[in-house]
């Protein structure tokens, strides 16, 4: 624990004024995450809807990132837990979220997941669709389009993710000038354990960092 709260507050002190650290809590306890936030961590980002409804009432103070890719019959729960989703990738579930949300008069910040290194299975639209996407999620009452996010290719090498997150804030910008009414390009979330630096360097004002602050997860999470 006494690790955790150094690695928070070295990567806090180490990022730029204005650039969210959201802790990446999957497959961590409840403890280990309070720890991180003790440090000074207040953006904490799960994957899954179910180990966040089990954390949630022992993590206090914090906003709740969805970073995770999201079913359709989950939304329900996500929109009662998350602060924000940043892994939208369809109109149709961005119809759900919207739907839950007008339920429980409820605004949900969004950002629209780009498969930026256009790998096959990954989810995300591609870079160049993020604007078709963005005009049908923009109409949505209850829905924020707030920016974008990218996850990349698995590399140890954040050289190799440098042209992803171009392209991705690339569509950020483009996104940003067409001014819809709705939206409001304030977010790029980007980076990892291995890239944050890189990332933050193309332009990443969200980094989403797990292994660096809690250390190594056990294979295949
Ligand atoms: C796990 C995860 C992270 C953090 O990964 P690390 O390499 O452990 O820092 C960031 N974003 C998403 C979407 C994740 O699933």
């Amino acid at each position: 624990m006494v690790e955790i709260a150094d690695s928070a507050r070295h990567i806090l002190d180490e990022v730029p004024q204005g650039v969210i650290v959201v802790a990446a809590a999957k497959t961590r306890t409840p403890e280990e995450v309070r720890a991180a936030v003790e440090a000074g961590i207040v953006h904490v980002g799960h994957n899954y809807v179910q180990e966040t409804q089990a954390m949630i009432n022992q993590v206090r103070g914090v906003t709740w990132h969805m970073i995770g890719h999201m079913q359709r019959n989950k939304a329900r729960a996500a929109v009662e837990l998350f602060d924000m989703i940043e892994t939208v990738d369809s109109l149709r579930l961005a119809q759900e979220i919207d739907k839950r949300c007008a339920f429980l008069g409820k605004t949900m910040p969004v950002l629209i997941e780009v498969n930026s290194g256009r790998e096959p299975n990954k989810d995300g639209v591609w870079p160049e669709q993020a604007d078709d996407l963005a005009r049908q999620i923009a109409g949505l009452t209850c829905i924020r389009l707030q920016g974008l996010m990218t996850m990349g290719p698995f590399s140890e090498d954040a050289k190799d993710l440098r042209p992803c997150f171009r392209a991705t804030r690339k569509a950020f910008e483009r996104l940003a000038r067409l001014g819809l009414p709705g939206a409001e390009m304030c977010y790029l979330s980007m980076g990892m354990s291995s890239s944050y630096r890189a990332a933050i360097d193309e332009g990443a004002n969200i980094v989403r960092i797990g292994t660096r602050l809690f250390g190594p997860r056990m294979s295949g999470q």
